[in-house]
């Protein structure tokens, strides 16, 4: 009896604080990383794109509008990532309170079929990643104002452990010579992360993955493989892998791995943004390197 007065006395403030937990939804694997870090078990989190998906050609289910509609906080990338998620906000109108990820990082502008748009690939630099994590540490204290100190404690320890990651990959990118910093890969996903370190990456498919490319398109990528001396070209964890094979083959180019670009990987070191973008620094400096 006195075991089970225990039992109820530990259990009873336990679930009480479950059902006081903040409910939050976000879109897409990197997003839920980010924000389980800030959030940690103060936080209910639900994610609709999971790892290895591809967030571009995503159809939300009715169960992601339901967990939408529960949602105090949503949290999307912005810049144009999630046409399908603002589609169904707009039509079920949730009453939580949404961010954009990504409000405040300085947008790439790119040519996409005669338009001016935003790349919304926003996430492969890491200091835009920062950006995130502050916005995100920023919502959740604005609506959990009890726990402010706990959200500000982790998000500084992660933006630690960034910074150091920030550091290792200045250094190791910057030994590179200029002629070996030309990368392929499926789409135009790693922008940010070019812009951040000179690297120039070519893609056969542009900022989305609507669009498979033409003959001709394939082609022209192949001539411009093999004039420039491209060293590597990789595949991508939510892409089809043969188009980039049959490229690499075509133009004597080697394949020098898998890149993470739109989600993270359901198991292992690129399980965790960190952990992803490590991969990728490593991926691409084993395949770059003189
Ligand atoms: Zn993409």
């Amino acid at each position: 009896m006195r075991y089970l007065l225990f039992a109820l006395a530990l259990w009873l403030p336990l679930s009480l604080h479950a059902a006081d937990k903040l409910n939050v939804v976000t879109s897409f694997s990197i997003l839920a990383d980010l924000t389980r870090e800030v959030g940690g078990d103060r936080i209910e989190l639900t994610n609709l794109v999971g790892a290895d998906a591809d967030a571009h050609l995503y159809e939300p289910s009715p169960d992601d509008a339901k967990a939408l509609l529960r949602a105090d906080l949503i949290i999307a990338n912005g810049l144009g990532f999630e046409p399908w998620l603002e589609r169904v906000l707009a039509s079920s109108e949730p009453k939580g309170k949404r961010i954009n990820a990504s409000a405040g990082v300085v947008p790439l502008m790119l040519d996409e079929d005669g338009e001016r748009v935003p790349d919304p690939h926003a996430w492969q630099s890491l200091t835009n990643a920062e950006i995130y994590v502050r916005n995100i540490a920023k919502a959740l204290s604005e609506l959990d104002p009890a726990n402010v100190d706990a959200y500000n404690q982790r998000r500084d320890a992660y933006l630690t452990r960034l910074h150091a990651l920030l550091k290792k990959a200045d250094a190791q990118i910057a030994g590179l010579p200029a002629s070996q910093r030309k990368v392929v890969t499926s789409h135009d996903a790693f922008g940010y992360l070019g812009q951040a370190w000179q690297l120039s990456f070519i893609a056969p498919q542009g900022l989305s993955t609507h669009d498979e490319p033409s003959a001709a398109e394939v082609a022209a990528l192949i001539r411009q493989i093999r004039s420039e001396g491209v060293r590597a070209v990789f595949v991508e964890n939510i892409r089809d892998p043969r188009l980039i094979q049959q490229i690499a083959d075509e133009a004597g180019a080697k394949v020098g791995g898998t890149l993470y670009s739109d989600a993270l990987a359901s198991e292992g070191p690129a399980s965790t943004y960190l952990g992803m973008f490590e991969h990728n620094l490593e991926t691409l400096m084993a395949a770059l390197k003189p």
